[in-house]
């Protein structure tokens, strides 16, 4: 089987004990199918990117033995393709210039708003009557969406009604995540996507873009997610430490356990082969 994975941090800071669990993860699973690993720098959001951070990401990874089988990737000199694939679904009128400001969608869309986010309300599909376009949006419809997680089970989604049209193109120029990611992991081959359950809810939109672009859908497979002491998830936005890498065979065995494997070894090289061995037991994998 061509299995190719792989870990795509957004390099707004530097790896954290949640991240490691991902990058371990999506590194394992490519390892036990004998496929290969890649690393995306999803450093689209360049100002929320501090200069270093991404080589300091490759040099935490390098660490742990974690090394892509192909030269790293960024997303910031990718644009063409993202510029590319805009221009298909405008051409196919799956895409669509919206002029509304966040007050206008707030004021329309009423209580439909989801994990904090409005729903659009699907104000500028006809037109944007004559005013200027900000943002770039895909047309979404009702279709039930259902795909299979690895670990998570079946799952399902009415993209429209439960996100509504979701941008493209940002007002502020910005390409925005769902498309960057699906016309990577597309132009890169990628057959299966291991990442964090943080993650998880972004899928659906995803597979609705893929479809629209005719590119096909990979497998998905949502990690745990590592806790804070707090019991909230650890993530750059509230403020999780640094990866302490004095110890990276440590640093691996904690990310391993969180991944429920028991795995044994003091240096790098025997925590990740015995978590090589662990990987294909994961309570989450079926026989
Ligand atoms: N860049 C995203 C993040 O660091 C991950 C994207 C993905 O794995 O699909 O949160």
């Amino acid at each position: 089987m061509d299995y190719r994975g792989r870990f795509a941090p957004s390099p707004t800071g530097p790896l954290h004990a949640g991240s490691l669990v991902a990058a371990l993860a999506s590194w394992l699973d490519a390892r036990a199918h004998g496929g290969q690993w890649l690393v995306r720098i999803e450093d689209v959001d360049l100002p929320r990117c501090p200069p270093g951070t991404d080589t300091l990401i490759l040099e935490q990874l390098a660490r742990c033995s974690l090394v892509p089988d192909e030269p790293p990737s960024w997303q910031s000199r990718r644009s063409a393709l993202y510029e590319a694939a805009l221009a298909r679904l405008l051409a196919a009128g799956q895409a669509y210039g919206c002029a509304c400001t966040r007050r206008q969608i707030a004021a329309r869309a009423g209580p439909r708003a989801r994990n904090g986010e409005l729903v659009y309300p699907g104000t500028c599909r006809a037109g944007t009557q004559g005013r200027e376009p900000r943002a770039w949006r895909l047309r979404t419809d009702n279709e039930l969406l259902r795909w299979t997680d690895r670990r998570l089970g079946p799952q399902s989604q009415r993209v429209e009604d439960e996100v509504g049209d979701f941008v493209l193109l940002r007002a502020d120029g910005l390409w925005a995540y769902q498309l960057a990611v699906v016309v990577d992991d597309a132009e890169q081959d990628i057959t299966d996507v291991v990442r964090g359950e943080d993650l998880a809810d972004n899928t659906p939109r995803q597979i609705r873009l893929q479809a629209a672009l005719g590119l096909p859908t990979p497998r998905y497979l949502h990690t745990p997610l590592v806790l804070g002491e707090n019991g909230e998830k650890l993530s750059k936005q509230n403020g999780a430490q640094a990866l302490d890498l004095t110890d990276p065979a440590a640093a691996l065995g904690r990310a391993a356990e969180a991944l429920g494997l028991s795995v044994s070894g003091n240096t790098v090289g025997d925590v990740l082969a015995s978590a090589v061995l662990a990987w294909p037991n994961a309570s989450w994998t079926k026989a």
